[in-house]
Parts: C-alpha cells; sequence; structure tokens
C-alpha cells in the first residue's frame, strides 16, 4: 500500500483512526494484530463519498444495491475470531460487498479468495483493492453460498452475510481442523455470530458467540 493513499486528512486522519482504535479496545478488542492492520485500512475509501467524514465511527453504512459496510466492531470481532485459527495459508469470504472486510483479511492472511453476487459491487470491490495494491486477494462474481470450489479446501472461511442454515458446501471446503465465522439466523429475527470447526471429515461442532444483524445471504439453491 501506498503511504500517501492511506494517510488522508482531516476526518480521515490517522488521528481519527487511532480514536476509532480506542473505541474498538473499549469494546473489548484486545488483538494487536487487527488493531494494527485496522489503524491502515483506509475506511473512507471503501464508502461513498458522500459518507466519507464519518467513515471512521463505529457504524454501519448504506453501500447501495440495498447492501451495507459492516461496522468496525464486527469486522475486528469476525476477523480477531477468524486469527485463531492454526493455519491462514488459503482463506475465503463470502460477501465482498465494499471490500474493506476483504482488505482487513488481506492484511493479515496469505492468500485471500473473495465472493460478491452484485456485479457492480464484484467490479467496484476489484477496483479498490486493485488500487490499493493487494495482490494477494482474488475476487470473484458469483453466488458463495457454493462456496468457491476452484480454490477449496480452506484453512478459515468469513461468510458476512447471514443464512437460515449454515451451507453445507462452504463445511465441505473447510479444511479438517478449519474454522468458519459466520452469522446464523432469520432476518428480522435474532442472528447470531458462530464459529464452526471441522473436526473431522464428518463432524463440525459449533460455538455461539454475540448476536448480530446482517443483510441476508442469498441463495440460488
Ligand atoms: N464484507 C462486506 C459486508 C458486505 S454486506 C464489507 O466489508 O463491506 C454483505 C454482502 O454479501 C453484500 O454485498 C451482498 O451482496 C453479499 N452477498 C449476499 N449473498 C451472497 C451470496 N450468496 N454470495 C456472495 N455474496 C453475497
Amino acid at each position: 500500500m501506498n503511504e500517501l493513499d492511506i494517510q488522508g486528512v482531516g476526518m480521515t486522519s490517522q488521528r481519527t483512526r487511532d480514536r476509532l482504535m480506542k473505541r474498538l479496545q473499549t469494546k473489548g478488542i484486545q488483538n494487536q494484530d487487527v488493531l494494527r492492520i485496522m489503524s491502515l485500512v483506509p475506511r473512507h475509501l471503501f464508502v461513498d463519498e458522500a459518507m466519507s467524514s464519518r467513515s471512521y465511527e463505529d457504524s454501519s453504512f448504506p453501500i447501495g444495491h440495498g447492501q451495507t459496510i459492516s461496522q468496525p466492531y464486527i469486522v475486528a470481532r469476525m476477523t480477531e475470531l477468524l486469527l485463531e485459527s492454526d493455519s491462514l495459508e488459503n482463506v475465503l469470504e463470502v460477501g465482498t460487498g465494499s471490500a474493506y472486510q476483504a482488505a482487513v483479511l488481506g492484511g493479515l492472511v496469505k492468500n485471500l479468495h473473495t465472493v460478491e453476487v452484485i456485479p457492480e459491487l464484484y467490479r467496484q470491490g476489484r477496483d479498490v483493492l486493485y488500487d490499493l495494491g493487494y495482490r494477494n486477494i482474488r475476487t470473484h462474481l458469483g453466488d458463495g453460498s457454493w462456496g468457491w470450489e476452484e480454490a477449496a479446501p480452506y484453512d478459515a472461511i468469513m461468510v458476512t452475510a447471514a443464512p437460515d442454515e449454515i451451507p453445507s458446501a462452504l463445511i465441505n471446503q473447510l479444511k479438517v481442523g478449519g474454522r468458519m465465522i459466520i452469522p446464523v439466523g432469520a432476518q428480522k429475527s435474532e442472528q447470531i455470530l458462530q464459529v464452526l470447526t471441522r473436526t473431522s471429515e464428518s463432524n463440525y461442532s459449533v460455538e455461539n458467540h454475540e448476536s448480530v444483524l446482517f443483510v441476508p445471504l442469498v441463495s440460488g439453491n
């Protein structure tokens, strides 16, 4: 990443970002790698220009097409949970959206594949990641409820849209020992952030974390 590109001015300055990092710490984010990377990723470049002065608030924002960029606290929390994986060589994200979460992951994992189903968001995400210099992130257009078979299996999977139930294709594309971070639950009722660990070829365990609110994972099934 080019230092000049990421510095920004005024409301997008390093000081504004550091204030957000303090807020994330107050809310319980402890992983120093997550805080360090999030203080470097220029979130204002992933939101609509009209919103850029507010981009270091701990809020989600609309990104068009009825979709949202996730709240920084949720990005930090999900990233922290993902980093508990044993290996981070090959990671999948489902739901590129603004590509902000992908950029955060791109600074922490070796190779990231990210899948988006809305063509325009896919193109925007691909372009912003390219312009910022990420070369370890591959963006794909498609229905990520089927995962991304070509690059499977994955050490870890992060899903940033909520299905009613965890898609079995995603479980099958996890390595044994791999972890999936995923919000699960029907819209407008409670969704729970879950961590699924594939314990063997035929088994997995699930831990429940906090309640969350994500847009639905659309599915072509
Ligand atoms: N990670 C994103 C969050 C975006 S919101 C960010 O940092 O901004 C969720 C995204 O998931 C939306 O862009 C939506 O279009 C996408 N999505 C929903 N269902 C999907 C599916 N089946 N496959 C791929 N992307 C999907």
